[in-house]
């Protein structure tokens, strides 16, 4: 027997297909979780011939349940594939770019994402053109290269990492597939439960598993998933070729990660969106960047391609870089630490990273909301505030929107 995600894929919500998917086959004395597989060599021919494993470089029977998992939350319908790490993935997509080709990229791409196309564009590989993603007039230009070669491949990542603009996912997907550019979409932010780019016209979605997918800073990890049969071969060949495979004991703590995710993104996005509301009319604080509120340049377009608004929000602390570390350094709760997306409230001030490109101020600090109780999140923050800059006060917090956390106030 068959478990229910497997028999009816179509008709579970992704709440439910986070738990049900991947496991194994119903049969009396099977486990309920799939097994841990250990092994760098399989008995056979040696060969990937018809479904042979082979090789523990090609295949691993504990990446199975991940993929797959991953593939029905997508909405693809080929397995996905594990990678060693977010950062691994991105390098097998980025090898679709053609010799001399052209990238299309947000200049506020996850910044390691941005590095390797830059890096590689120096090399003489392809050519890259860094724009802003939340302006459809100037990556259309870039896209259809305004007398110049037209692109191959459009990178979106949406919301961004770390500015949080908002690309319009099918408006762009249609201008690239017009070119015949392959679309590939970093779903990092959103996870497959806020935002589903292949619905939204992407060819190839991204994830790093090692933010809310794994969910507990624990992995590191990387994913594709697409639903194009040869652009598929062409990844998976990537890996098997240049190794950077995924650990099964990764895989298997992803998956066991991955049963939660449904729970840890209701309230990390509720909780998110209650910070963000405050954090506005704190005096300590400038600018919020957060496609929750109403006043964010990305609002309408989070709202009409987002079932949420993340749990990542950015802020502008008033004082310049020194205000915002001292804040960081007078919290207690949130953890001052790069990386997203764990149960653990995470906070850090980006520019101290020497590659995040200029045009992110000196004074934003990137805030990964976790799933704690968003009162101690907030006292701590007040108290940080306090310490860090006495001046600045807030005002009184909105109790009802904390004791009825709502993905959107509107
Ligand atoms: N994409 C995004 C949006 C990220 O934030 C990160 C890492 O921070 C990556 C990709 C890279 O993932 P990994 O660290 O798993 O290599």
């Amino acid at each position: 027997m068959t478990n229910p995600a497997a028999a009816h894929p179509d008709q579970l919500s992704p709440d439910t297909v986070v738990v049900a998917a991947g496991r194994p086959a119903r049969e009396h004395d099977a486990p309920v979780n799939p097994p841990l597989v250990l092994s760098s060599t399989y008995v056979g021919t040696g060969q990937v011939v018809d479904g042979d494993r082979a090789y523990g470089r090609y295949s691993n029977p504990t990446w199975d349940p991940l993929e797959d998992a991953l593939a029905q939350l997508e909405g693809a319908t080929l397995p996905a594939l594990i990678f060693s790490s977010g950062l691994a993935a991105a390098s097998a997509a980025l090898s679709l770019v053609p010799v001399g080709g052209v990238l299309v990229m947000p200049i506020h791409s996850y910044q390691g994402a941005l590095v390797m196309a830059q890096e590689l564009a120096a090399k003489g590989l392809f050519t890259l053109r860094t724009v802003d993603i939340a302006n459809n007039d100037e990556v259309i230009a870039a896209l259809t290269g305004a007398g110049e070669k037209a692109a191959d491949m459009l990178w979106l990542e949406s919301p961004t990492n770390p500015m949080l603009e908002v690309a319009d996912i099918h408006v762009l997907c249609r201008a690239a597939q017009a070119v015949g550019a392959v679309v590939v979409t970093d779903n990092t932010f959103s996870t497959p439960l806020v935002q589903k780019p292949l619905e939204l016209g992407a060819d190839v979605v991204l994830h790093s598993v090692t933010k809310y997918l794994a969910g507990h800073s624990d992995v590191i990890l990387g994913a594709l998933a697409t639903s194009n049969p040869e652009l598929r071969a062409t990844l998976l060949h990537h890996r098997s070729i240049h190794g950077a495979i995924a650990g099964p004991f990764e895989a298997w703590l992803a998956l066991r990660g991955l049963r939660t995710l449904a729970l840890r993104v209701e309230r990390s996005q509720a909780s998110a969106l209650v910070l963000a509301n405050r954090l506005d009319t704190h005096d300590g604080v400038t600018k919020v960047l957060f496609p929750g509120l109403p006043s964010d340049p990305g609002h309408a377009r989070a709202k009409a391609q987002m079932s949420g608004f993340g749990s990542i929000l950015c802020i502008e602390v008033a004082g310049g870089a020194e205000a915002a570390n001292a804040v960081v350094e007078a919290l207690c709760v949130w953890t001052p630490a790069t990386s997203l997306g764990g149960v653990e409230s995470l906070i850090e001030r980006r520019r101290r990273h020497a590659n995040e490109p200029d045009t992110v101020p000196e004074n934003l600090l990137r805030l990964s909301v976790g799933i704690e109780n968003v009162e101690d999140l907030w006292n701590d923050l007040e108290q940080a505030f306090a310490l860090a800059a006495p001046g600045a006060s807030t005002v009184a917090p909105d109790t009802e929107a904390s004791e009825t956390p709502a993905v959107s106030p509107e």
